[in-house]
Formats: C-alpha cells, sequence, structure tokens
C-alpha cells in the first residue's frame, strides 16, 4: 500500500479503524496514530486518512478478509 497521500504527497496518512474502538484504539485515535471510521462501513470505505490535507484514501474493499477483517487492520508506529 503506498504510504504517501496521492492528494499533498506528504507521508502522513494514517489507518482508518472501523468497528468498535476496542481496547488501546480509542487512546491511539486520540494521539493521531489512527483514526476511528465508526460502526457502519461501506463497501467503499476509504482505508486511510491524511493527516495533512484530510484526503481520504484507497479502498477496504481492498481488503478481501472482508468487513469484519476491515476492522483489524494492522497498525503501523507513526514514525516520521
Ligand atoms: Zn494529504
Amino acid at each position: 500500500m503506498d504510504t504517501r497521500c496521492p492528494t499533498c504527497g506528504r507521508n502522513e496518512l494514517i489507518p482508518i479503524v472501523y468497528g468498535l474502538p476496542l481496547g488501546d484504539l480509542f487512546e491511539r485515535s486520540e494521539a493521531g496514530e489512527i483514526a476511528l471510521g465508526g460502526c457502519t462501513v461501506s463497501p467503499d470505505a476509504p482505508a486511510q486518512l491524511c493527516k495533512n490535507c484530510a484526503a481520504r484514501v484507497g479502498r477496504l474493499a481492498h481488503n478481501k478478509e472482508g468487513l469484519g477483517g476491515a476492522a483489524f487492520l494492522s497498525i503501523h508506529p507513526h514514525t516520521s
């Protein structure tokens, strides 16, 4: 998956996590590491959010595991 925003070109994309924010997901969203996408997911829901320009990038439909797996997208620490 491309890690750069196609709109502004900056490497500030964070994963959008759908479903209930269990565990530390809520705290991580507060810290700006992830974005919470809410409990309802449409097939063309975006997979990533740009922290710089707020562009929504990608499609969860690329996740072959379906909506259930979408809530468990691997989360990478924001290092830049
Ligand atoms: Zn951007």
